[in-house]
């Protein structure tokens, strides 16, 4: 009798065993806020698998305003070029208001104040996936190497959020320019993109539209490809123009 109930018990354990396996990695991550962001994905996916746990998620994510611990969290890690999560493509925000979206801007905030002079990061890359990034371009340049064809945009282009971005190609004009990654550290690229686009996210008070040009389209559609899985690296496409910074730059190449 014992032999022939064994298989149904260990299916059962295995079972439990492999669902908080499972809880317990997409909420590794210590601080609150990431295990309510991921509490949100399991709502999404896995509502009539396990509704106990959405219903705790969901009381413990309506309390998530009123965490002032978060404001406290240190910069998340930035994901490496080889991280399968950055080759994932990212989930769409449901609504633009809810506090998952400035909790999530704040941790990219953190994030890129800590690396210094990048001028955008998104959601993947620190391990959030969602359609969510952030970038903003300063009136200088902080790199020489990077154009920021001023002629589009002399005074620069505010901080922004996108979320759920769409690109749309205003032209067939693409153009080559150096990319660097938080994410692919050290190494530069010449990556061809669409000179000239229009770009429209969503906000809480309804849609957004931008046109852009040179490096500000740049800038964005290599922040779109993350929500995409996509690295600049793998849109390279003569691979000798990929490498590491103080040797492509020092080549001159555009
Ligand atoms: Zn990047």
């Amino acid at each position: 009798m014992i032999g022939s109930c064994t298989p149904k018990y260990t299916f059962s354990i295995l079972s439990v065993v492999a669902i908080l396996s499972t809880f317990l990695t997409l909420t590794k991550a210590s601080n609150a806020s990431s295990m309510l962001l991921f509490g949100e994905l399991l709502i999404r996916k896995t509502t009539r698998a396990v509704p106990v746990l959405c219903q705790v998620t969901q009381r413990s994510y309506s309390s998530l305003k009123h965490d002032q611990s978060f404001d406290k969290s240190p910069a998340r890690k930035v994901l490496k070029m080889g991280d399968p999560a950055l080759y994932e493509k990212a989930a769409a925000v449901q609504d633009p208001s809810n506090p998952v979206v400035e909790q999530t801007v704040q941790e990219l905030l953190k994030t890129l104040e800590a690396t210094g002079t990048f001028m955008g990061l998104s959601a993947p890359q620190i391990g959030i996936p969602l359609r969510i990034a952030y970038f903003r371009i300063p009136k200088e340049s902080p790199n020489p190497r990077y154009h920021l064809t001023t002629e589009f945009d002399p005074e620069g282009v505010p901080p922004t959020i996108l979320v759920n971005p769409v690109i749309e190609p205003l032209s067939d004009e693409m153009a080559l320019g150096y990319e660097t990654c938080l994410s692919v550290p050290g190494m530069v690229g010449i990556v061809k993109r669409h000179q000239s686009i229009r770009y429209t996210w969503d906000t809480p008070e309804g849609k957004k539209s931008r046109v852009a040009h040179g490096f500000h389209a740049r800038l964005v559609q290599h922040e779109c490809g993350h929500l995409d899985g996509i690295l600049y690296p793998q849109l390279i496409e003569d691979l000798r123009h990929f490498g590491y910074q103080d040797v492509l730059f020092a080549r001159n190449l555009i």
